[in-house]
Protein backbone atom coordinates (compact mmCIF):
# COMPACT_ATOMS: atom_id res chain seq x y z
CA UNK A 1 0.00 0.00 0.00
CA UNK A 2 1.32 3.59 -1.07
CA UNK A 3 0.03 6.63 0.74
CA UNK A 4 1.37 10.55 0.44
CA UNK A 5 1.70 13.27 2.81
CA UNK A 6 -1.57 15.56 1.57
CA UNK A 7 0.97 18.91 2.03
CA UNK A 8 3.32 17.13 0.18
CA UNK A 9 2.52 14.81 -2.63
CA UNK A 10 6.14 14.13 -3.02
CA UNK A 11 6.19 12.61 0.14
CA UNK A 12 5.45 8.63 -0.51
CA UNK A 13 5.19 6.00 2.85
CA UNK A 14 4.28 2.23 2.30
CA UNK A 15 2.28 1.31 5.22
CA UNK A 16 4.47 0.34 7.13
CA UNK A 17 6.13 3.52 7.08
CA UNK A 18 2.60 5.65 7.60
CA UNK A 19 2.04 3.53 10.35
CA UNK A 20 5.16 4.01 12.33
CA UNK A 21 5.42 7.78 11.42
CA UNK A 22 1.73 9.07 12.01
CA UNK A 23 1.77 12.07 10.37
CA UNK A 24 4.20 13.08 7.68
CA UNK A 25 6.76 16.06 6.67
CA UNK A 26 4.73 19.53 7.85
CA UNK A 27 2.53 17.46 9.56
CA UNK A 28 0.66 16.18 6.88
CA UNK A 29 -1.39 13.46 6.81
CA UNK A 30 -1.29 10.13 4.70
CA UNK A 31 -3.71 9.15 2.23
CA UNK A 32 -3.44 5.80 0.18
CA UNK A 33 -2.66 6.54 -3.82
CA UNK A 34 -4.63 3.59 -4.64
CA UNK A 35 -8.38 3.73 -3.75
CA UNK A 36 -9.61 0.10 -3.79
CA UNK A 37 -12.78 -0.74 -4.79
CA UNK A 38 -15.26 -3.80 -4.83
CA UNK A 39 -17.76 -4.80 -7.38
CA UNK A 40 -21.80 -4.98 -6.32
CA UNK A 41 -21.42 -9.06 -7.06
CA UNK A 42 -17.92 -9.20 -4.87
CA UNK A 43 -20.12 -6.89 -2.66
CA UNK A 44 -22.75 -9.69 -1.51
CA UNK A 45 -20.02 -12.29 -1.26
CA UNK A 46 -18.19 -10.06 1.14
CA UNK A 47 -21.43 -9.28 3.39
CA UNK A 48 -22.23 -13.06 3.30
CA UNK A 49 -19.30 -13.30 5.80
CA UNK A 50 -18.48 -13.70 9.42
CA UNK A 51 -17.04 -10.00 10.57
CA UNK A 52 -13.64 -11.57 11.10
CA UNK A 53 -13.20 -13.04 7.76
CA UNK A 54 -15.16 -9.85 5.74
CA UNK A 55 -12.90 -7.34 8.03
CA UNK A 56 -9.61 -9.42 7.16
CA UNK A 57 -10.98 -9.20 3.48
CA UNK A 58 -11.52 -5.50 3.22
CA UNK A 59 -8.26 -4.59 5.12
CA UNK A 60 -6.41 -6.88 2.70
CA UNK A 61 -7.61 -5.26 -0.45
CA UNK A 62 -5.15 -2.17 1.53
CA UNK A 63 -2.22 -3.95 2.90
CA UNK A 64 -2.48 -7.49 1.55
CA UNK A 65 0.62 -6.76 -0.29
CA UNK A 66 2.81 -5.95 3.41
CA UNK A 67 1.14 -8.29 5.52
CA UNK A 68 0.09 -12.01 4.34
CA UNK A 69 -3.95 -12.47 4.04
CA UNK A 70 -3.38 -15.29 6.77
CA UNK A 71 -1.43 -13.20 9.30
CA UNK A 72 -3.89 -10.14 8.87
CA UNK A 73 -6.37 -12.86 9.36
CA UNK A 74 -4.63 -13.36 12.91
CA UNK A 75 -4.50 -9.41 13.79
CA UNK A 76 -7.52 -8.58 12.82
CA UNK A 77 -8.95 -11.90 15.22
CA UNK A 78 -7.29 -10.54 18.37
CA UNK A 79 -8.07 -7.17 17.50
CA UNK A 80 -11.73 -7.28 17.15
CA UNK A 81 -12.21 -10.13 20.23
CA UNK A 82 -14.87 -8.85 21.83
CA UNK A 83 -18.68 -8.46 21.39
CA UNK A 84 -19.30 -7.15 17.86
CA UNK A 85 -21.53 -4.09 17.20
CA UNK A 86 -25.35 -4.66 17.85
CA UNK A 87 -27.73 -3.21 16.04
CA UNK A 88 -30.88 -1.72 18.19
CA UNK A 89 -34.34 -0.65 16.40
CA UNK A 90 -35.45 2.94 18.08
CA UNK A 91 -38.48 3.61 15.54
CA UNK A 92 -39.58 1.91 12.50
CA UNK A 93 -37.21 3.58 10.07
CA UNK A 94 -34.04 4.21 12.42
CA UNK A 95 -31.64 1.79 14.64
CA UNK A 96 -28.64 2.51 16.01
CA UNK A 97 -25.64 0.78 15.90
CA UNK A 98 -23.87 0.00 19.00
CA UNK A 99 -20.13 0.11 18.61
CA UNK A 100 -19.60 0.24 22.50
CA UNK A 101 -19.14 -3.52 23.16
CA UNK A 102 -15.35 -3.52 23.31
CA UNK A 103 -12.89 -3.62 26.31
CA UNK A 104 -13.24 0.18 26.89
CA UNK A 105 -16.62 0.88 26.04
CA UNK A 106 -16.05 2.96 22.71
CA UNK A 107 -16.13 2.69 19.23
CA UNK A 108 -12.16 3.75 19.20
CA UNK A 109 -11.82 0.11 20.28
CA UNK A 110 -11.79 -1.34 16.67
CA UNK A 111 -8.87 1.46 15.77
CA UNK A 112 -6.93 1.14 18.69
CA UNK A 113 -6.87 -2.39 19.34
CA UNK A 114 -5.88 -3.16 15.37
CA UNK A 115 -3.29 -0.14 15.27
CA UNK A 116 -1.67 -1.78 18.37
CA UNK A 117 -1.68 -5.54 16.49
CA UNK A 118 0.15 -3.40 13.23
CA UNK A 119 2.19 -1.71 15.60
CA UNK A 120 3.49 -4.79 16.70
CA UNK A 121 3.60 -6.64 13.64
CA UNK A 122 5.39 -4.55 12.24
CA UNK A 123 8.29 -3.78 14.67
CA UNK A 124 10.01 -6.87 13.06
CA UNK A 125 13.38 -5.65 15.02
CA UNK A 126 11.95 -5.39 18.76
CA UNK A 127 12.78 -1.38 19.12
CA UNK A 128 11.59 0.57 21.35
CA UNK A 129 8.64 2.23 20.53
CA UNK A 130 6.87 5.48 22.47
CA UNK A 131 3.31 5.98 21.31
CA UNK A 132 2.32 9.83 22.36
CA UNK A 133 -1.43 10.45 21.69
CA UNK A 134 -4.21 13.11 22.90
CA UNK A 135 -7.54 12.08 23.70
CA UNK A 136 -10.27 14.26 24.26
CA UNK A 137 -11.79 11.45 26.36
CA UNK A 138 -12.07 7.92 24.53
CA UNK A 139 -9.07 7.61 22.69
CA UNK A 140 -6.93 7.47 25.74
CA UNK A 141 -8.59 4.34 27.39
CA UNK A 142 -8.61 2.52 23.85
CA UNK A 143 -4.94 3.57 23.31
CA UNK A 144 -4.27 2.78 26.55
CA UNK A 145 -5.78 -0.98 26.92
CA UNK A 146 -4.95 -2.38 23.39
CA UNK A 147 -1.19 -1.67 24.21
CA UNK A 148 -1.15 -2.92 27.91
CA UNK A 149 1.77 -4.84 28.73
CA UNK A 150 2.78 -4.98 25.47
CA UNK A 151 6.99 -5.65 24.86
CA UNK A 152 8.99 -2.58 23.63
CA UNK A 153 6.43 -0.49 23.97
CA UNK A 154 5.83 2.57 26.05
CA UNK A 155 2.65 4.61 26.16
CA UNK A 156 2.44 8.58 27.15
CA UNK A 157 -1.83 9.95 26.66
CA UNK A 158 -2.41 13.87 26.94
CA UNK A 159 -5.89 14.88 28.39
CA UNK A 160 -7.43 17.97 28.99
CA UNK A 161 -7.68 18.19 33.01
CA UNK A 162 -11.22 18.18 34.15
CA UNK A 163 -12.66 18.24 30.49
CA UNK A 164 -13.12 14.29 30.42
CA UNK A 165 -15.38 12.48 32.73
CA UNK A 166 -14.68 10.62 35.86
CA UNK A 167 -15.37 7.27 34.59
CA UNK A 168 -13.72 7.92 30.93
CA UNK A 169 -10.47 8.78 33.21
CA UNK A 170 -10.29 6.06 35.89
CA UNK A 171 -10.63 3.98 32.95
CA UNK A 172 -6.87 4.92 31.82
CA UNK A 173 -5.28 6.55 34.31
CA UNK A 174 -5.36 3.48 36.61
CA UNK A 175 -3.45 1.24 34.93
CA UNK A 176 -0.01 1.84 35.24
CA UNK A 177 3.06 -0.12 33.61
CA UNK A 178 3.78 0.65 30.43
CA UNK A 179 0.90 3.22 30.07
CA UNK A 180 1.93 6.89 31.73
CA UNK A 181 -1.02 9.52 31.62
CA UNK A 182 -0.63 13.46 31.77
CA UNK A 183 -3.27 16.12 32.11
CA UNK A 184 -2.85 19.04 30.64
CA UNK A 185 -3.86 22.33 31.91
CA UNK A 186 -5.80 23.32 28.52
CA UNK A 187 -8.04 21.81 26.28
CA UNK A 188 -7.89 19.18 24.04
CA UNK A 189 -6.81 21.56 20.93
CA UNK A 190 -3.80 22.13 22.82
CA UNK A 191 -2.84 18.24 23.90
CA UNK A 192 -2.98 17.81 20.14
CA UNK A 193 -0.82 20.97 19.37
CA UNK A 194 1.46 19.35 22.13
CA UNK A 195 1.48 16.17 20.34
CA UNK A 196 2.26 17.48 17.10
CA UNK A 197 5.30 19.78 18.36
CA UNK A 198 6.38 16.36 19.50
CA UNK A 199 6.46 14.82 15.75
CA UNK A 200 7.85 18.09 14.88
CA UNK A 201 10.89 17.96 16.87
CA UNK A 202 13.16 15.39 14.58
CA UNK A 203 15.96 14.75 17.42
CA UNK A 204 13.34 13.84 20.19
CA UNK A 205 11.07 11.74 17.56
CA UNK A 206 14.32 9.36 16.53
CA UNK A 207 15.73 8.81 20.13
CA UNK A 208 12.42 7.87 21.76
CA UNK A 209 11.02 6.45 18.58
CA UNK A 210 7.61 8.20 18.79
CA UNK A 211 4.60 7.08 16.95
CA UNK A 212 1.24 8.44 17.27
CA UNK A 213 -1.94 6.78 17.99
CA UNK A 214 -4.78 9.28 16.69
CA UNK A 215 -7.53 9.25 14.26
CA UNK A 216 -4.36 10.35 12.07
CA UNK A 217 -2.98 7.00 11.92
CA UNK A 218 -3.99 5.09 8.59
CA UNK A 219 -4.46 1.88 10.65
CA UNK A 220 -7.11 2.93 12.79
CA UNK A 221 -9.13 4.75 9.88
CA UNK A 222 -8.38 1.42 7.84
CA UNK A 223 -9.93 -0.69 10.71
CA UNK A 224 -13.01 1.19 11.21
CA UNK A 225 -14.11 0.79 7.66
CA UNK A 226 -14.88 -2.40 8.65
CA UNK A 227 -17.75 -2.43 10.90
CA UNK A 228 -19.79 0.10 8.39
CA UNK A 229 -19.57 -3.17 6.05
CA UNK A 230 -20.55 -4.72 9.35
CA UNK A 231 -23.79 -2.30 9.85
CA UNK A 232 -25.06 -2.78 6.05
CA UNK A 233 -24.83 -6.73 6.49
CA UNK A 234 -27.46 -6.31 9.67
CA UNK A 235 -30.46 -4.72 7.35
CA UNK A 236 -32.81 -5.58 5.10
CA UNK A 237 -32.74 -5.36 1.39
CA UNK A 238 -34.99 -2.34 1.25
CA UNK A 239 -33.29 -0.27 4.15
CA UNK A 240 -29.66 -0.91 2.28
CA UNK A 241 -31.41 1.16 -1.04
CA UNK A 242 -31.98 3.94 0.78
CA UNK A 243 -29.53 3.92 3.96
CA UNK A 244 -28.47 7.35 5.83
CA UNK A 245 -25.79 6.91 8.02
CA UNK A 246 -25.66 9.67 11.03
CA UNK A 247 -22.14 10.00 12.57
CA UNK A 248 -21.08 11.99 15.78
CA UNK A 249 -17.98 14.00 15.09
CA UNK A 250 -15.05 15.33 16.63
CA UNK A 251 -12.02 14.39 15.35
CA UNK A 252 -13.62 13.35 12.10
CA UNK A 253 -12.02 9.98 11.60
CA UNK A 254 -15.23 8.23 11.99
CA UNK A 255 -17.06 9.96 9.58
CA UNK A 256 -14.08 9.76 7.20
CA UNK A 257 -13.79 5.93 7.66
CA UNK A 258 -17.09 5.86 6.73
CA UNK A 259 -16.94 7.88 3.54
CA UNK A 260 -13.97 5.14 2.58
CA UNK A 261 -16.21 2.34 2.89
CA UNK A 262 -18.38 4.22 0.56
CA UNK A 263 -15.53 4.85 -1.83
CA UNK A 264 -15.03 0.97 -2.14
CA UNK A 265 -18.10 0.49 -3.18
CA UNK A 266 -20.33 0.32 -0.16
CA UNK A 267 -23.71 1.78 -0.97
CA UNK A 268 -24.39 4.43 1.34
CA UNK A 269 -26.73 6.68 0.15
CA UNK A 270 -25.80 9.52 2.43
CA UNK A 271 -23.74 10.69 5.76
CA UNK A 272 -24.69 13.35 8.18
CA UNK A 273 -21.76 15.00 9.61
CA UNK A 274 -23.28 15.79 13.30
CA UNK A 275 -21.27 17.95 15.74
CA UNK A 276 -22.10 19.59 19.09
CA UNK A 277 -21.47 23.37 19.60
CA UNK A 278 -18.26 23.36 18.26
CA UNK A 279 -19.55 23.74 14.52
CA UNK A 280 -16.73 24.51 12.50
CA UNK A 281 -17.36 21.66 10.15
CA UNK A 282 -21.50 22.41 10.02
CA UNK A 283 -20.67 26.22 9.75
CA UNK A 284 -17.77 25.30 6.60
CA UNK A 285 -20.25 22.94 4.87
CA UNK A 286 -22.78 26.00 5.25
CA UNK A 287 -20.77 28.82 4.36
CA UNK A 288 -17.43 28.08 2.64
CA UNK A 289 -15.58 29.31 5.26
CA UNK A 290 -13.35 27.63 7.70
CA UNK A 291 -13.40 29.51 10.66
CA UNK A 292 -12.39 27.52 13.80
CA UNK A 293 -13.52 29.24 16.68
CA UNK A 294 -12.18 28.68 19.95
CA UNK A 295 -13.38 25.13 21.41
CA UNK A 296 -16.24 25.20 24.55
CA UNK A 297 -16.97 22.41 26.34
CA UNK A 298 -20.19 20.81 25.83
CA UNK A 299 -21.76 17.24 27.78
CA UNK A 300 -20.63 15.42 24.56
CA UNK A 301 -16.99 16.15 25.42
CA UNK A 302 -15.42 13.83 23.06
CA UNK A 303 -16.33 15.60 20.14
CA UNK A 304 -15.34 19.10 21.63
CA UNK A 305 -12.62 19.55 19.00
CA UNK A 306 -12.99 22.84 16.41
CA UNK A 307 -9.85 22.06 14.74
CA UNK A 308 -10.82 18.52 13.28
CA UNK A 309 -7.43 16.61 11.90
CA UNK A 310 -9.29 14.59 9.58
CA UNK A 311 -11.09 16.95 7.55
CA UNK A 312 -8.41 17.12 4.94
CA UNK A 313 -8.70 13.63 4.37
CA UNK A 314 -12.30 13.59 3.96
CA UNK A 315 -12.06 16.80 1.54
CA UNK A 316 -9.49 14.75 -0.30
CA UNK A 317 -11.61 11.71 -0.61
CA UNK A 318 -14.51 13.52 -1.84
CA UNK A 319 -12.02 15.14 -5.07
CA UNK A 320 -10.48 11.93 -5.30
CA UNK A 321 -13.94 10.24 -5.95
CA UNK A 322 -15.35 13.47 -8.00
CA UNK A 323 -18.15 13.82 -4.76
CA UNK A 324 -19.64 17.05 -4.08
CA UNK A 325 -19.49 18.19 -0.66
CA UNK A 326 -23.19 19.47 -1.29
CA UNK A 327 -24.20 16.15 -0.74
CA UNK A 328 -22.61 15.59 2.79
CA UNK A 329 -25.37 16.25 4.73
CA UNK A 330 -24.71 17.78 8.46
CA UNK A 331 -25.99 19.75 11.31
CA UNK A 332 -24.88 20.64 14.81
CA UNK A 333 -26.39 20.36 18.53
CA UNK A 334 -26.52 22.31 21.14
CA UNK A 335 -26.43 21.00 25.08
CA UNK A 336 -30.06 21.61 25.49
CA UNK A 337 -30.95 20.11 22.53
CA UNK A 338 -28.73 17.10 23.15
CA UNK A 339 -30.36 16.71 26.70
CA UNK A 340 -34.00 17.34 24.97
CA UNK A 341 -33.01 14.48 22.86
CA UNK A 342 -31.56 12.31 25.54
CA UNK A 343 -35.51 12.10 27.07
CA UNK A 344 -37.31 11.81 23.83
CA UNK A 345 -35.15 8.47 23.37
CA UNK A 346 -35.46 7.62 26.93
CA UNK A 347 -39.22 7.88 26.26
CA UNK A 348 -38.71 5.54 23.22
CA UNK A 349 -37.16 2.74 25.61
CA UNK A 350 -33.72 3.70 24.87
CA UNK A 351 -31.45 4.78 27.09
CA UNK A 352 -28.26 6.54 25.13
CA UNK A 353 -25.80 9.26 25.96
CA UNK A 354 -25.00 13.02 24.37
CA UNK A 355 -22.85 11.74 21.64
CA UNK A 356 -25.06 9.42 20.04
CA UNK A 357 -28.06 11.28 20.88
CA UNK A 358 -26.71 14.03 18.75
CA UNK A 359 -26.38 12.01 16.03
CA UNK A 360 -30.23 10.86 16.53
CA UNK A 361 -31.43 14.29 16.98
CA UNK A 362 -30.09 15.04 13.20
CA UNK A 363 -30.94 11.96 11.89
CA UNK A 364 -34.50 12.10 12.68
CA UNK A 365 -34.45 15.85 11.61
CA UNK A 366 -33.06 15.39 8.50
CA UNK A 367 -34.21 12.09 7.01
CA UNK A 368 -36.28 11.62 4.00
CA UNK A 369 -39.77 9.50 3.62
CA UNK A 370 -38.89 6.54 2.28
CA UNK A 371 -35.19 6.46 3.97
CA UNK A 372 -34.04 4.11 6.32
CA UNK A 373 -31.60 5.73 9.11
CA UNK A 374 -28.47 4.25 11.06
CA UNK A 375 -27.02 6.59 14.24
CA UNK A 376 -24.03 5.40 15.25
CA UNK A 377 -23.69 4.47 19.53
CA UNK A 378 -19.86 5.66 19.66
CA UNK A 379 -20.07 5.35 23.49
CA UNK A 380 -21.59 3.11 26.12
CA UNK A 381 -24.33 5.72 28.31
CA UNK A 382 -22.14 4.41 31.80
CA UNK A 383 -19.25 5.75 30.39
CA UNK A 384 -21.15 9.20 30.98
CA UNK A 385 -22.96 8.20 34.05
CA UNK A 386 -22.87 10.84 35.75
CA UNK A 387 -24.57 13.35 32.82
CA UNK A 388 -26.95 10.62 31.66
CA UNK A 389 -28.38 9.50 35.41
CA UNK A 390 -28.75 13.96 36.18
CA UNK A 391 -30.62 14.44 32.63
CA UNK A 392 -32.81 11.35 32.81
CA UNK A 393 -33.50 11.15 36.49
CA UNK A 394 -32.72 7.64 36.29
CA UNK A 395 -29.71 5.13 37.65
CA UNK A 396 -27.65 3.40 35.26
CA UNK A 397 -25.61 0.42 36.04
CA UNK A 398 -21.77 0.04 35.35
CA UNK A 399 -20.73 -2.34 33.42
CA UNK A 400 -17.71 -4.67 34.74
CA UNK A 401 -15.04 -2.70 32.86
CA UNK A 402 -15.30 0.31 34.63
CA UNK A 403 -16.81 -1.36 37.78
CA UNK A 404 -12.86 -3.04 38.43
CA UNK A 405 -11.52 0.45 37.99
CA UNK A 406 -13.44 3.04 39.89
CA UNK A 407 -12.05 2.69 43.41
CA UNK A 408 -8.33 2.52 41.85
CA UNK A 409 -6.45 5.47 42.41
CA UNK A 410 -5.40 7.93 39.18
CA UNK A 411 -1.72 7.44 38.70
CA UNK A 412 -1.41 11.14 36.37
CA UNK A 413 0.90 13.59 36.18
CA UNK A 414 0.07 17.11 35.37
CA UNK A 415 1.75 20.01 33.49
CA UNK A 416 1.20 22.93 31.67
CA UNK A 417 0.09 23.52 27.87
CA UNK A 418 3.99 23.73 27.27
CA UNK A 419 6.19 21.97 25.15
CA UNK A 420 9.38 22.33 27.03
CA UNK A 421 7.66 20.20 30.07
CA UNK A 422 6.74 17.66 27.73
CA UNK A 423 9.87 17.26 26.14
CA UNK A 424 11.49 17.06 30.08
CA UNK A 425 9.14 14.20 30.80
CA UNK A 426 9.38 12.55 27.56
CA UNK A 427 13.62 12.13 27.87
CA UNK A 428 12.97 11.48 31.79
CA UNK A 429 10.17 8.67 32.12
C1 LIG B 1 -14.04 9.99 19.68
C2 LIG B 1 -15.48 10.04 19.84
C3 LIG B 1 -16.30 10.68 18.89
C4 LIG B 1 -15.74 11.40 17.70
O1 LIG B 1 -15.15 10.54 16.77
P1 LIG B 1 -14.14 11.07 15.67
O2 LIG B 1 -13.69 9.88 14.92
O3 LIG B 1 -13.03 11.75 16.40
O4 LIG B 1 -14.91 12.04 14.83
C5 LIG B 1 -17.66 10.63 19.07
N1 LIG B 1 -18.22 10.01 20.14
C6 LIG B 1 -17.46 9.42 21.07
C7 LIG B 1 -18.14 8.78 22.23
C8 LIG B 1 -16.08 9.41 20.96
O5 LIG B 1 -15.34 8.81 21.88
Amino acid sequence: MKLYNLKNHNETVNFAKAVKLGLGQQQGLFFPVKLPTITPIQLSEILKLDFITRSTEILSKFICNEISKDKLYKHVKKAFSFKHPLQVPITKNIHCFELFHGPTLAFKDFGARFMAQMIFSLNTKNESVTILTATSGDTGAAVAHAFYKMKNVRVIILYPKGKISELQEKLFCTLGKNIKTISINGSFDDCQKLVKEAFNDKKLKESIGLNSANSINISRLLAQICYYFEAFSLISEQQRNNLVVAVPCGNFGNLTAGLLAKSMGLPIKSFIACTNANDTVPRFLQNGKWYPKKTVSTISNAMDISQPNNWTRIEELFYRNKWNLKELRFGSVSDDITQETLKELFQLGYVSEPHAAIAYRLLQNQLKKDEFGLFLGTAHPAKFKNTVEKILNNNISLPDELKNRINLPLLSYNINPDFNKLKEFLVEN
